[in-house]
This record gives C-alpha cells, structure tokens and sequence, in this order.
C-alpha cells in the first residue's frame, strides 16, 4: 500500500512512472471491484491520464502529486464522464463541467481512477441505499463500509487508490473513514470548493479526503483548500482566522458520550484513546455540551429541507433520467417516482413537510434557532480548550441488511458527527484501534473554525501513540 509521500518519492526519483503506478492499481481494482463493489465505474482513460503525467514531467514541469492515484465519490463531477451521485434520475448524467476539486487535482498531477460507489445523493451511513448495488467492507465482507462515501472508504481500504475523496453532510467521510480503519477528514465549511459537487445539504456538505495517514490526509486538504468564486460560501483566505486557544487542552463531553446506545467496546477504545492521549502530554478536560443531543434532530429537519429544495431541480426534463407521460405533470410523477429510491422520497416528503405552510414555524425554523445555540455550545466549549474529542461512530461497521429496515436506528449512529457538520467546524477520525473480532474503530478530534493544521497535529501524534 503506497502512502501519498511514496508514489511522490517513486515518481520522482524515475523509479516508477505514473503510468506504471496506474496500471498496479488497475490491476488490483480488477482482482478485487467485483467483491467489494467499491468503484461503480473505472475511467477509461485512466492510463492516458497518467502518460500525460510521464509526459509533463519529461517536458519538465513541477508536478507535486504525480502519479497519486484518487478515486472520487460519485457526486464529484469530471467533465466528460457520468456522475449519478448514487441514483437511477441520474446514471444516465454526463457532467458538462469538472468540480474545482478534480480542476486543482488535475493540475498537480494526480490520475482519477474511477468513480466510487455512494448512498444515493449522500443519504445513508451504510451505502446500502445505492443504485448500484451495496459495497462491502475489505475488513469483513458480511458488513457494511459505512456511508455515504462507503465506496471511497472500501476502495481505498482494499489498496485500490492511493487517497480518495468524499462528501461530508452528517458524518459521511469521518464514519465511513472510522468503520474502514482510515483517516477522513471534515474540513470547516466553506474551505473547500462545493463547485461541481452533486448537492444535499448546503448549508452542511463539504468534500473531504481519506488516507491512510494523517499526512496523507494534510496532503490533499492542502491541494484542494482554495477559494473559488464559483462558490457563493467558500470563505476567502484572508477571512480563515484561527481563533484557537493552542493550549495542548482536550475537551471531553463525557455526558453526551457515555449514553445509552454506545458499544461497551467502542467506549472501552474510546477510554484507552483518552489514556493515549495524556500520554502524549495532552491535558483532558470534562465539558459540557448540554444541546449536543439535539443536533441530531435538528440535522435531520434542516438537511431534508434543504435536500428537498436541491433535489426539486431533478424534473425527467434537465437532467438524467426522463419517463414521459401525457402531461409535464405525469412527466415529473413518472421520472421521480421511478429515479428515486425510497430513503430519497422518504426525505423529499419529510423536507417538504418541514417547509410547509403551518409546519415551517413549528419544525424548520425551530431547528435553525436551534442550530444557532448549539454553535454557541461549541464556541463556549472552545473558550477553554484546543480540541475537543468523542468516538467517531457509537457503533462499529454493522452488518449488510442490518439496519436497512429501520431508518431511524441508522439516523441515531450518526450521533457524534452530525454535530460538528451543524456547528460548520472541522472533525478528523483517525484509527483508533479494533474490536475482538477485528473491525476497526475511530477517534474523532474537532476544533475550532479553520484549525485543520490543529487537527493534523493531534492526529498525528494519536496516530503514533500505538
Ligand atoms: N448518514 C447521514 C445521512 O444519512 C450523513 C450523510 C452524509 O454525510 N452525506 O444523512
């Protein structure tokens, strides 16, 4: 398994080319995709992409992630392939355009190998609710990936990409990242660019990368956190301060952990990654998060509103997917009854249901209110103390079919990182160790507005304490 740093080191010293490095990972992904389902679409040109690399270099040019292989989740669009965001409405989709991320990326010298397999437009924690089948877990194939970037975590787990990226609305890199024994990282909103990423939540979705280091993490984030204009919420770099206390300081919101719910094993880890963490010279401090509880309420009224805004553009007319009846009404009934699966509709009725007239005071405009206290929450949190910390997920990686008949058990795993997408911080999972039986578990460290360097520095020294 390449690091970042090695397929940099290989490249450059001439000891591989890219083109080689490519045509390894392509022959993994053709060993092992049909079991793990983790890529739903190789790109066909894969190694044209990478001989452009070899060229670039010859010619010259200072590439520094040449030859990085990354797989991208499928709402990430590159212009000129499909990008269905997990959906029927939408694999028939050619992007016309390529998000700002895969444009950065690009211009570093990194090769896409393909796309990876996704909850159907990000909504699930499992990537069982895709148009493509479930992906597996490479730790236990009877388990899920976590989701909804499920397929970005399997395919980098099972050596098929040297990084790949995901989104992040409610926890979808960072648990997915927690359940595949990887690092995933949740940067600050507005970091980086959303331009070109299939929308859910806007006011919660940003891309973020896994890795199998927290340097490799740092590697990316840093290639693709840049302004964008075409993004009316990426915040300028002149605007990303740091209002951190730098004090070495650990916040642990015992009482919002140790709740009903929580695995003994994952709390017992969670108490043996705190005991690390004093080892390394940090200083534990109890906190209170006392509206932390309610976040995840008010993550599932806000992200269906806004996702039943942002799916309504979905008409069997513009995009993808068109089922023709007699009347453009029938057309709409037709084309989205038939495109999207049920967690979909099920979140389209319920966002609608929250914005409607008599319902909005009652149920949306509640959770906005509240979403403003639990931001507070944080910040008062973050007055005393540099990072706070919790599990990841209160579960490990659960099994295939174990919770797709009760939506709202799989909404409660999402417990620990809803929080932080509602306050619009920054949250890292880093491997944390495994349970019994071998299922890998997360940490997850938060700071405060743009204080990812913060978080690769706790990460890392985490990441070594074993
Ligand atoms: N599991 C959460 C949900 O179903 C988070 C999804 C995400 O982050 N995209 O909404």
């Amino acid at each position: 398994m390449y690091t970042v740093q090695e397929v940099i080191r290989l490249v450059s010293t001439k000891k591989k080319s890219a083109q080689e490095i490519a045509a390894e990972y392509l022959e993994r992904i053709g060993q092992k995709n049909t079991d793990l389902n983790a890529y739903v679409e190789v790109y066909s040109d894969v190694l044209e992409q990478a001989k452009k690399v070899d060229e670039r270099l010859a010619q010259g040019e200072k590439l520094p992630l040449a030859g990085v292989c990354i797989g991208i989740k499928d709402n990430i669009l590159r212009k000129g392939f499909h990008a269905s965001a997990g959906s029927n409405i939408l694999k028939p989709y050619v992007a016309t355009y390529s998000s700002t991320v895969v444009e950065h990326l690009e211009k570093l010298g990194a090769i896409f190998l393909g796309r990876c397999n996704m909850d159907e437009f990000a909504m699930g924690s499992s990537t069982e609710n895709s148009a493509h089948g479930p992906t597996k877990n490479p730790h236990d194939l009877s388990r899920i990936p976590g989701g909804s970037s499920g397929g970005s975590a399997a395919a980098l787990a099972a050596d098929l990409a040297t990084v790949t990226l995901g989104s992040d609305t409610g926890g979808s890199v960072r648990q997915p990242a927690s359940f595949c024994g990887l690092v995933g990282l949740l940067p600050t909103y507005g970091t980086v660019s959303r331009y070109g990423l299939i929308a859910m939540g806007s006011s919660l979705d940003q891309i973020g990368p896994f890795g199998v280091s927290v340097e490799d993490v740092e590697t990316m984030f840093k290639a693709i956190a840049h302004h964008d204009p075409l993004d009316s919420t990426s915040v300028p770099i002149s605007r990303r301060i740091i209002q951190g206390t730098q004090n070495k300081k650990v916040g642990v919101p015992f009482s919002f952990i140790e709740r009903e719910g929580i695995d003994a094993e994952v709390l017992e880890n969670f108490k043996e990654s705190i005991d690390a963490l004093k080892k390394k010279g940090y200083e534990i401090v109890p906190i209170d998060l006392p509206l932390a509880h309610y976040a995840l309420a008010v993550y599932y009224i806000v992200m269906f509103a806004e996702a039943s805004t942002n799916l309504a553009r979905f008409d069997g007319v513009r995009y993808g997917l068109s089922v023709p009846g007699g009347t453009p009404n029938e057309t709409y009934i037709n084309s989205r009854g038939q495109g999207f699966g049920k967690e979909v509709q099920r979140r389209i009725m319920l966002g609608n249901y929250v914005l409607s007239h008599g319902y909005y005071d009652a149920f949306y405009k509640k959770a906005v209110s509240l979403r403003a206290a639990i931001i507070q929450d944080f910040q008062k949190a973050f007055q005393d103390v540099e990072f706070i910390a919790m599990p990841t997920s209160p579960i490990p990686a659960f099994a295939l079919g174990e919770k797709t008949q009760d939506p709202l058990t799989m909404y409660l795993a999402d417990i620990f990182t809803v929080p932080v997408n509602i306050a619009q911080i920054p949250g890292i999972s880093v491997p944390s160790g495994k349970t019994k039986t071998g299922l890998p578990l997360g940490m997850q460290f938060l700071a405060t507005q743009f204080n990812e360097a913060g978080l690769f520095a706790i990460g890392k020294d985490f990441e070594n304490h074993g």
